[in-house]
């Protein structure tokens, strides 16, 4: 049996590893959920898979999440703040982690997690992007198991399972892409937020449904791929599969192709990294190869969406230029589904920050936490000035 704690149980990601867990409760029981605002939703989730413990984020929610646990009759101990987040990800009451909140704000529970020891099953994408070297260090001394659940990575761990000599072995990794939902849309300078985040096959989180659509969700996964199969940018392509059917694929020293297929549907991937190495069932419908039709590949463009090259440039660059691109490509997400800032420039915020800001590496979690703060100031300066230059 797992005990689980979920980091972001009220999100995209928490939501479909709560439908899976909820399929075996034979295997999996909860130890911990938590949410960041979101009181009477996480209470609605208590009450459904009885935690131990829930932790609402925002401290001065947490009497509304006391009340709310009280009102639903649940003896679920309800604790607030940051702090009580890595308290969960590492208690002993658990095993296992799902690290599925967004940003850079789960960094540090999912240090702890994998200090700690546990199954780290990683969607928190942007933690490997800030702190790659320090999270799988951490993995390393605490003993702790690291498995992706974003499907392009769960889609390379699974074509990986029989290559014994590892990265000797591989040519390639191919990163597959749907390419968004301005993939063929030629204009781009009136994308409303609403229209970023309609992706085409998946349904996910504002911030990565817009990562999605200016390409820099396939920059992050490149540089979480770098890090998680040791593999360097030079051996790592991108290709636009508009289906998202082929989730990723393998080729190796033979020139043979492995790739992973499936519907899209992010409860395959969690299945796989709950069970593992086992196989459980998910939930999510099979594919069906008669009425598929035609699986067609592209190259991305890289002109319409820069974000791609600057995440390739930000890991070819090295030490701290991960983190600061993170956060100047949260800061610019965050102004352009405000409203602040016009889809277009999204990119010319992230290639400024980089610029400005002293990327030197990052040598304990101070420093990524400092390069952090620092890639937000900046950007953000950098969207306020925009802002009033284009009088958007
Ligand atoms: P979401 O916005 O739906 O959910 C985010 C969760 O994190 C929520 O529970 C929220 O309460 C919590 N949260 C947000 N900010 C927080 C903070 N400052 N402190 C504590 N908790 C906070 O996002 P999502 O789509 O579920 O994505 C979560 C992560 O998984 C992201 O890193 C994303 O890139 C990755 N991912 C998502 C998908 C997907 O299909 N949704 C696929 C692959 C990877
Ligand atoms: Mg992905």
């Amino acid at each position: 049996m797992r005990r689980v704690t979920i980091l972001g149980a009220t999100g995209s990601i928490g939501a479909s590893s709560l439908d899976v867990i909820a399929r075996h409760p034979d295997r999996f029981a909860v130890f911990a959920l938590t949410a960041q605002n979101k009181a009477d939703a996480l209470a609605d989730l208590a009450a459904r898979f009885r935690p131990q413990v829930a932790v609402i984020a925002n401290r001065a929610m947490l009497p509304v999440l006391r009340d709310a646990l009280r009102a639903r009759g649940l003896a679920t101990q309800a604790r607030g703040g940051a702090e009580a987040l890595a308290e969960v990800a590492a208690d002993a009451g658990c095993d296992t982690v799902i690290a599925a909140i967004v940003g850079a704000a789960g960094l540090l529970p999912t240090i702890a997690a994998a200090r700690a020891g546990k199954r780290v099953l990683l969607a928190n994408k942007e933690a490997l992007v800030c702190a790659g070297a320090l999270l799988l260090d951490a993995v390393r001394r605490g003993g702790a198991e690291l498995l992706p659940l974003d499907s392009e990575h769960s889609a390379l761990h699974q074509c990986l399972a029989g290559a014994r000599g590892g990265a000797r072995d591989v040519r390639r990794l191919i990163l597959t892409a749907s390419g968004g939902p301005f993939r063929t849309r030629a204009d781009l300078a009136d994308v409303t937020p609403d229209e970023a985040c309609a992706h085409p096959n998946w349904v996910m989180g504002r911030k990565i449904s817009v990562d999605s659509a200016t390409l820099m969700n396939q920059g992050l996964e490149v540089i979480e791929a770098n890090w998680l199969f040791d593999i360097g940018p030079d051996r790592i392509e991108v290709v636009v599969h508009p289906q998202s059917v082929v989730h990723s694929m393998v080729e190796f020293a033979d020139a043979s192709v492995i790739a992973q297929c499936g519907t899209p549907d992010m409860r395959t991937p969690i299945a796989y990294a709950l069970a593992y190495p086992d196989r459980i069932t998910s939930g999510s419908t099979a594919l069906n190869f008669q009425s598929l039709g035609a699986l067609t590949f592209e190259a991305p463009d890289r002109a319409r969406f820069p974000c791609l090259g600057l995440a390739y440039a930000a890991l070819r660059a090295g030490g701290g230029a991960p983190a600061v691109l993170n956060a100047a490509n949260e800061t610019a997400v965050e102004a352009f589904l405000a409203q602040r800032l016009p889809f277009t420039r999204i990119a010319g915020v992230i290639e400024e920050t980089l610029a400005r800001v002293d990327r030197g590496a990052p040598a304990g979690m101070d420093d990524v936490l400092a390069l952090d703060r620092e890639g937000r100031r900046v950007a953000r300066e950098v969207v306020e000035r925009r802002a009033v230059v284009t009088g958007a």
